[in-house]
């Protein structure tokens, strides 16, 4: 059974995409911790981010990195925070949050945006990419 960001991937479900190249995609988190919370994937099904092979988890944190250099410039915040954790979703993703107060790295806080507020989101960072 492909895990949801599988189906993201195949365009099967759709996604609020702000960077893809032929290995990652990254796109908005759809229930964010702050507003610009993004997730870089590796298109390779693995659950764990230890388990991928040495290669693919440089170049996830290569991916991520740049996606996280336009967040920071696309979206009003401090810094950019970085989680990996995978309890919800059996496939590596970094969590990328624009980060204004430590809250905003509790996952038990959600934000609530709208489908106009994530598709500006989604042009401010592609743009800064
Ligand atoms: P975790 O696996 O605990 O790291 O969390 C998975 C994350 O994926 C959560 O922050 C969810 O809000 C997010 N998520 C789940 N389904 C989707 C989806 N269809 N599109 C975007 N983000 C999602």
């Amino acid at each position: 059974m492909p895990t949801v960001f599988t189906k993201i991937i195949n365009g099967e479900i759709p996604s609020y995409k702000v960077a893809e190249d032929e290995n990652f995609i990254a796109f908005l988190d759809i229930n964010p911790n702050a507003k610009g919370h993004t997730l870089c994937v590796p298109k390779v099904e693995v659950d764990k981010l230890f388990e991928l092979d040495e290669n693919t988890y440089l170049n996830l944190m290569q991916f991520s990195r740049k996606v996280a250099l336009a967040l920071e410039k696309a979206v009003s915040c401090k810094r950019v925070g970085v989680a990996v954790v995978g309890l919800e979703v059996p496939h590596v993703h970094v969590h990328l949050i624009p980060l204004n107060q430590m809250s905003d790295m509790d996952f038990s806080k959600k934000v609530s945006l709208s489908p106009d507020e994530f598709k500006t989101l989604t042009s401010k960072i592609k743009a800064a990419i």
